[in-house]
């Protein structure tokens, strides 16, 4: 093992010099990789968990430069789930063997906070033995709050990206960092289970801001880390920008790994999409959740962030079977649990 590397797992930190040239070097560092995944072993065993994904609406007042969803894009085909089709969304993962579900929206101002915690204590109460995590952005200390009282348990919010500047590239002048900031601290101090986490590769993106996302989520100590290569849309305005790279996201995966040994960090869809058996090449490199997706098959293809996502095509049950086979090839085990993060 390098010393590089076997600093950084001793000691979860490397200075920023360090952890740019890690970066920046183009190979396919297995040592790095071996690494995440032996701390990886250490605290998780060979266990994935799943988290069942409900993308129940696509209705977005935000306007992302990256995102397919974004308000100004009109030719996306709007959708919401009515609360019903949650409940059996919902349903149907159980039996399926998921004991977490994610429910995401763009930022839809039809689900009050009243129908948000109605749902909430909805999944709740038909499956106590469940964790609900909710993705549905940002909102004031208050809806959280309701939202925990309501029964939920964990909250996914990335910040995208921890540089001010970067920020302001990527999002239109009525959205703020800050407030997307504070939004993290406050989930944190009401008792959320907190994930956050940034895009890889996205327009503009240096390695000197990629380490300000490390060091955002090294100040922050988030439960769960959610990280993914940028896809194009064609719809937005970074339609003609490139991909992010899959290597540089597979790197940081085995850097959030050795720097958050207790972690949980999905392998996303987006790594999916971005290359062949990518997920499974995220599990090696450090991941230890996989999300696959629960929502309507009538729906599945309107939810698009980004062009050619994968698994649109099948129903819950095919899905959970090809991801077991794919887990499973790569040397792991998805087992029925909340997966609760082991961070506290
Ligand atoms: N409205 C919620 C959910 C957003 S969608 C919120 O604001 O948190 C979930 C994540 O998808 C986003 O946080 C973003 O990191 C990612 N995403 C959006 N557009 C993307 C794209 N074009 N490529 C890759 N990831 C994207």
């Amino acid at each position: 093992m390098t010393p590089l590397i076997k600093e950084l797992k001793q000691t979860g930190n490397l200075p920023d010099l360090q952890l740019k040239q890690l970066l920046q070097t183009d190979d396919y560092n297995e040592e790095l990789f071996a690494a995440a995944d032996e701390v990886r072993r250490e605290n998780y065993g060979t266990d994935v968990y799943i988290r069942g994904l409900i993308e129940f609406s696509n209705f977005c007042t935000n306007n992302c430069y990256y995102c397919g969803i974004r308000s100004g894009n009109t030719s996306a085909q709007r959708y919401r789930l009515t609360i019903d089709e949650i409940f059996e969304c919902a349903q149907t993962g159980y039996a399926l063997g998921f004991r977490t579900f994610v429910l995401q929206s763009g930022e839809d101002d039809y689900f009050s906070d009243d129908i948000i915690c109605e749902i909430v204590s909805g999944i709740k109460k038909r499956h106590p033995d469940c964790a609900v995590t909710l993705s549905v952005g940002e909102k004031p200390y208050e809806s959280y709050l309701r939202y925990f009282n309501a029964g939920a348990d964990r909250y996914l919010l990335r910040h995208e990206t921890a540089s001010q500047e970067l920020y302001s590239k990527l999002h239109p002048g009525d959205m703020s960092l800050t407030r997307r900031l504070q939004c993290l601290h406050d989930l944190k101090k009401i008792g959320y289970q907190t994930g956050s986490g940034f895009m890889v590769g996205v327009p503009f993106q240096t390695a000197e801001n990629l380490i300000e996302d490390l060091r955002f989520l090294q100040e922050l100590q988030p439960h769960m880390i959610g990280i993914g290569p940028f896809l194009r849309h064609a719809e937005t305005p970074f339609k003609n920008y490139e991909n992010g790279g899959f290597l540089l996201t597979l790197k940081l995966i085995a850097i959030l790994r050795l720097m958050f040994p207790r972690a949980t960090i999905p392998a996303t869809t987006a790594l999916g999409t971005v290359a062949k058996n990518g997920r499974e090449q995220g599990l090696k490199c450090g991941a230890n959740v996989v999300m696959p997706n629960l929502s309507p098959l009538k729906y599945r293809k309107l939810y698009t962030l980004y062009d050619d996502k994968i698994c649109t095509g099948e129903e819950a049950a095919e899905c959970v079977g090809c991801l077991r086979r794919r887990v499973e090839s790569a040397g792991y085990k998805i087992v029925v649990d909340r997966g609760d993060s082991k961070v506290f």
